[in-house]
């Protein structure tokens, strides 16, 4: 099978990320969310993504065109559905909205469709399971940003079948990305690792070891990190870090996984990070300022 129409399910930080690169690979791609007004501001992200890459003379108004020809935003979940080769759900982590989205998909889309999950850390068989077609079930696991970042981790469970392996991967070639292809494991080869490191780094900013851009600057230039864990931890987003972390410590029955209280009370009082503006620094058009409200 080759793939031609593409629904992502989720216009957030991820969904708009790969409805955009499914759109630049040549793609059908039909982009929904429940909420208009983020199915619009995902879009208008994407647009503004190849806005500037005209600016920066990366991409030609030609392509532009072409490529938002290839995109389409649904108000409607079954017409993003209709015909659709593959769907790729982007919706936040947590288990039973997952379930929820793909026991309406399953029914919507045609026979063939390869159902893909872009959790971070969920067991893909869990969400396979609540379907009758878990051998057209996999995760694909894209990182943030989703147009520049290389990786894609696939995730297998014991039902995907070979076929829907073989398709996810050349998905991902085409799309430009390499891919891994990874067991069922909670946390998979990338989330695991990730927070567990962003975790430790929170807390110890709340221990006062050192400033947050210290910390972060230890790990670039002491272990070659492109990015430090709390920027990284503010890009990705605080809130969808502490779902990962409570996931994770119910997965594995290790409380150790829990989030740290800082990360916490950041998430309680609306700091999640760049898409907020303020997260564990403030950001904004210059960049990012430590806040003084935190331990230094
Ligand atoms: P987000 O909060 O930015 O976006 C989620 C979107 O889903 C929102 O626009 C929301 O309106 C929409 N939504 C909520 N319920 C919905 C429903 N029932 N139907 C359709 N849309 C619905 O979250 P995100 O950061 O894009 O994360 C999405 C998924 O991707 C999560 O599983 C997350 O773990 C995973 N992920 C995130 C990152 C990251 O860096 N943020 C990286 C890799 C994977």
């Amino acid at each position: 099978m080759q793939v031609r129409t593409v629904a992502v399910i989720g216009a957030g930080t991820m969904g708009s990320g790969i409805a955009q690169v499914c759109a630049q690979s040549g793609w059908q791609t039909r982009i929904f969310d429940v909420f208009p007004e983020s199915l619009d501001r995902g879009v208008e992200k994407i647009f503004s993504f190849w806005d500037k890459g005209i600016e920066k003379g990366k991409t030609t108004v030609d392509e532009k065109e072409k490529w938002g020809l290839n995109l389409k935003a649904c108000y409607d979940i079954s017409e993003a559905l209709e015909n659709v080769d593959l769907v790729i759900e982007a919706v936040p982590e947590i288990m039973h909205l997952k379930k929820e989205i793909f026991l309406k998909i399953e029914d919507l889309v045609p026979k063939h469709a390869i159902l893909a999950t872009n959790t971070s850390s969920l067991p893909i068989s869990e969400i396979a399971n609540i379907t009758n077609c878990p051998e057209r079930v996999i995760g694909m696991h894209f990182f943030n940003p989703v147009p520049i970042m290389k990786l894609l981790e696939l995730v297998k469970h014991e039902k995907c079948s070979k076929e829907t392996i073989e398709l996810a991967q050349s998905v991902g070639q085409e799309m430009g990305k390499e891919t891994i292809l990874v067991n069922d494991v909670p946390g998979f080869a990338t989330s695991r690792l990730g927070v567990v490191l962003g975790n430790e780094a929170i807390k110890m900013l709340s221990q006062g070891v050192a400033s947050a851009s210290d910390i972060d600057t230890a790990m670039k230039l002491g272990y070659k990190h492109p990015m430090g864990p709390l920027e990284l931890s503010d890009l990705v987003g605080l809130d969808v870090r502490r779902d990962i972390l409570n996931s994770l410590a119910e997965s594995f029955d290790d409380e150790s996984y829990r989030p740290h209280p800082l990360l916490n009370n950041l998430v309680s009082e609306g700091s999640l990070g760049r898409k907020t503006n303020k997260g564990i620094y403030v950001w904004d058009e210059n960049g990012k300022k430590e806040r003084d409200d935190l331990p230094i």
